[in-house]
């Protein structure tokens, strides 16, 4: 798997190289001219010869049908990853595959026996997360949306898309204004940290600031909260200090009215440069009739990724905890 994901991310970092330099156009957008190039299989028609010539070459050395799904998505996010080094905005952030697979056996697990659903992620970027999480669940047929405002971002999230064949519907908008959606099932997300620069849009939510700006990832919590069925999952990358800010209280308050908190799950702090990037996994369902607290709140320090045996040893407390304590 590796060589083939190593083959694919170098004919897409190839060809979108050709497209830079003939173009003068940002990584970004070349690569996402390269992977529709990849997928329509269509060149323009007022192309010079040289460069339709090269492009062309491109074109019959790949063709994205030989390569598995997770090989597609696994090369794609490393040229992703190659566009955003050092020259991106900083909310240019991409969620990393562990995470990704993390989250996706948390949804494996949480829904259990229910193989038709819908899932949600209102800060999709490039969905490298919600297509990692939709890859794990072979087995069930998932309406999935996203959101995200920044237009570069949701254009890779289509070509990312397009390339995995899933269906996924776009909203390309600031999600914390109202969304053409109904409540979902399930919300994956790796939410943007941050102060949220809309006051007026602010105002409307139970978790504003009452002076200046409000904490964009506490709006993000509250909208999705109202953007899922009652009795559904909601799966959050958080900033682990999220407790630990002046507004906890009423955060907390607002959890404890609208949802139970299932579980927190320390991500390895081998991934974060420092302390303060610390994340974590949050997962909530939300309130409804039948639901109620569980008899125990998951919590666990997840260990590196790569330490087979602790992983092992966090995996069968996860199994326990789904047996006796959920
Ligand atoms: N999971 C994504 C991925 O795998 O590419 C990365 C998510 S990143 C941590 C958070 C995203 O939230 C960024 O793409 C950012 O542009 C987006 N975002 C921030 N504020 C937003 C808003 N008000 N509405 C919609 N998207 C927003």
């Amino acid at each position: 798997m590796e060589q083939q994901i190593e083959q694919l991310f170098k004919w897409l970092d190839d060809t979108t190289n050709i497209i830079v330099e003939e173009e003068d156009v940002p990584y970004l957008e070349a690569l996402i001219a390269a992977s529709e190039l990849l997928f329509y299989r269509d060149l323009p028609d007022d192309l010079a010869n040289d460069y339709e010539a090269n492009l062309k070459k491109k074109l019959n050395e790949a063709h994205y049908k030989d390569y598995e799904v997770e090989v597609r998505r696994k090369a794609l996010q490393l040229t992703i990853l190659k566009g955003m080094k050092g020259v991106t905005q900083q909310h240019h952030h991409i969620t990393p595959d562990t995470v990704g697979m993390f989250m996706g056996y948390l949804v494996q697990r949480f829904m259990g026996d229910t193989k038709h659903y819908t899932m949600f992620d209102p800060a999709c970027g490039t969905a490298n997360l919600l297509l990692a999480v939709l890859n794990q669940q072979n087995e069930s047929s998932i309406k999935a949306y996203g959101s995200e405002v920044d237009a570069t971002l949701i254009r890779l999230a289509y070509s990312n898309t397009n390339l995995q064949e899933r269906e996924i519907e776009y909203f390309h908008q600031d999600s914390l204004k109202p969304i053409l959606l109904d409540p979902v099932d399930v919300i994956v997300s790796d939410l943007p940290v941050g102060y949220y620069p809309d006051d007026d849009i602010a105002y409307g939510y139970d978790l504003k600031l009452e002076e200046g700006h409000s904490y964009a990832h506490h709006l993000f919590i509250e909208q999705s909260l109202k953007y899922t069925k009652e009795g559904g999952y909601l799966f959050f990358v958080i900033p682990s200090f999220l407790f630990e800010s002046e507004q906890k209280d009423q955060l907390q308050n607002f959890l404890k009215e609208h949802a139970h908190i299932v579980g927190l799950l320390q991500l390895p702090n081998t991934m974060f440069k420092n302390e303060k990037m610390q994340k974590s996994i949050f997962v909530l369902q939300k309130k409804g009739p039948e639901t109620k607290d569980p008899n125990k709140v998951l919590l666990a320090d997840l260990p590196s990724f790569k330490d087979v045996n602790a992983m092992e040893s966090v995996l069968s407390q996860m199994n326990d905890w789904f047996k006796n304590d959920r």
